[in-house]
């Protein structure tokens, strides 16, 4: 379970980014992030992944505590966590197999077992035809699709994407968010910050809508017009 309680974010130069949030996501949910430009969902998502800590409040994922924890334990939470990007952060001298793999190799995990996950994600994301492909030889939706694998390469219990569908066009944007519910199908929690609301409205889920850094809605299969 992730649980966040009165958490305020502001930055260095004053801006209150996130507002007193209290919010409680259960295992296996599939939630939106919501709200226009500079509304703060970034911010949220980036206390949530541990690269942010927030100004006050607490923040828990599972057993990880962030105002308790370690340094020493931030790489064991790196395992715990997925992350996708919206402009995807692929290794660009690695190839497609190379970048999944390098999340693996990063946390020891015995070669016996690489090459066969790396194969069956890059399957589950229909990348198998195109291992040996560098970052730039593939379109923006291939290159997501690599850094999804990337990301629940390591069976991630929560997985984390911040617009990951900002840079790609309609149709592949669908393709990448099919591809996190059936990630999501799998038990993951996936938790996905947007602006995108043809994908929200079309493929309903929990809505948190951040507005001016607080949480102004929280609702099951909620809609996002076009009031802004
Ligand atoms: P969103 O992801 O919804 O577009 P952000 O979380 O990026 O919103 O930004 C929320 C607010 O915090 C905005 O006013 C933005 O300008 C400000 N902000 C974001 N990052 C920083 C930063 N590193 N330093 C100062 N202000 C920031
Ligand atoms: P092939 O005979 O097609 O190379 P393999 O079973 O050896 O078949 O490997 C399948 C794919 O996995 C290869 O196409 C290759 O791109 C990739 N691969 C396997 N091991 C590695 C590795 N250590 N580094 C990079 N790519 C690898």
């Amino acid at each position: 379970m992730i649980q966040m309680e009165n958490v305020t974010k502001q930055y260095a130069n004053g801006v209150t980014a996130i507002k007193d949030v209290n919010l409680e996501i259960q295992d296996g949910e599939f939630v939106y992030v919501i709200g226009p430009s500079g509304a703060g969902k970034s911010t949220l998502v980036k206390m949530l992944y541990h690269e942010l800590m927030p100004t006050s409040g607490t923040i828990k994922i599972d057993s990880f505590d962030f105002s308790t924890m370690k340094p020493a334990e931030v790489p064991f939470l790196r395992r715990h966590i997925g992350i996708v990007f919206q402009d995807f952060k692929l290794l660009p001298r690695l190839t497609v197999y190379e970048n999944v793999a390098y999340a693996m190799q990063v946390i020891e995990a015995p070669d016996a077992e690489i090459k066969d996950r790396v194969l069956e994600v890059l399957g589950l994301v229909g990348l198998e035809q195109k291992l040996r492909r560098f970052p730039d030889e593939l379109s923006g939706g291939e290159q997501q699709r690599v850094s999804v694998a990337r990301a629940i390469v390591n069976k991630p219990k929560v997985l984390i994407a911040d617009e990951p569908t900002g840079n790609l066009d309609p149709q592949t944007s669908d393709e990448i968010v099919d591809i996190l519910e059936r990630i999501n199908a799998n038990s993951t929690t996936v938790i996905m910050a947007t602006h995108n609301k043809d994908i929200v409205n079309e493929r309903q889920h929990r809505l948190l809508e951040i507005a001016g850094g607080r949480l102004v809605r929280d609702e099951e299969g909620g809609t996002y017009g076009n009031e802004e």
